[in-house]
């Protein structure tokens, strides 16, 4: 077992399947956002173990059934698999909300429980989400953070500055986060941090913008 090792942690709906207003029930109902199996591939050649981690409290409200969520889960890893990509594995919270457990992102207890199983360095790790909540999970454990746009990443940015500042990152989607993940591998600052940089201050600070 390789100690000290990074991870990628993905979060599942928003950022793998299309979200369902009505949660994601049944393998029928599982759809891959587009350019999501080649992202998960790209992914895979950076030779660092991904997880899944996802909340699933549809299970716990009697919408849908552990057994079901892993035929859905088994599923997608083949379809991964056919795609040329590897998810080491998924981890899934049941618990709804009023439950208080330690593993419902935002709270970090799923990505705690990969690295006791398989000796990762949280803070050798990425985590991508579409959630503000995703991001928490990520920071809390010294994670870097990527909030993607897909899902309901557009309704959670702010929710997400509000919280976190500058202390995450954010991209368009899961190719360009993959993308991000590349670059910060091979040491370079994750690009969308100085484009936010950029951004924010010139939104906050417009005298001193030179672009009137
Ligand atoms: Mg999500
Ligand atoms: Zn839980």
């Amino acid at each position: 077992m390789p100690w000290n090792q990074g991870a990628i942690f993905l979060d599942r709906d928003g950022v793998i399947n299309e979200n369902s207003a009505d949660h994601v029930k049944t393998w029928e109902e599982f759809r891959f956002i587009p350019g999501a199996l080649d992202s998960i591939r790209r992914l895979t050649e950076t030779g660092l173990p991904i997880f899944v981690v996802t909340n699933q409290a549809a299970v716990n409200r009697g919408l849908t059934t552990v057994e079901t969520l892993n035929v859905i889960h088994q599923h997608m890893i083949e379809a991964i698999e056919i795609a040329g990509g590897r998810i080491t594995q998924v981890y899934f919270c049941p618990h709804d909300n009023h439950e208080s457990c330690a593993c419902r992102k935002p709270h970090p207890g799923m990505l705690e429980q990969a690295a006791r199983d398989y000796g990762i360095d949280l803070t050798q790790s990425f985590f991508v989400g579409d959630a503000w909540t995703d991001v928490a999970a990520g920071v809390a454990v010294g994670a870097r953070s990527i909030l993607i746009m897909t899902g309901r990443g557009r309704w959670n940015f702010i929710p997400a500055w509000d919280r976190f500042g500058l202390n995450f990152n954010v991209a368009c989607d899961l190719d360009d986060a993959t993308t991000m993940i590349q670059e910060a591998l091979h040491g370079n600052l994750m690009p969308s941090t100085q484009r936010m940089r950029g951004a924010f201050h010139r939104a906050l600070h417009p005298a001193e913008s030179l672009v009137p």
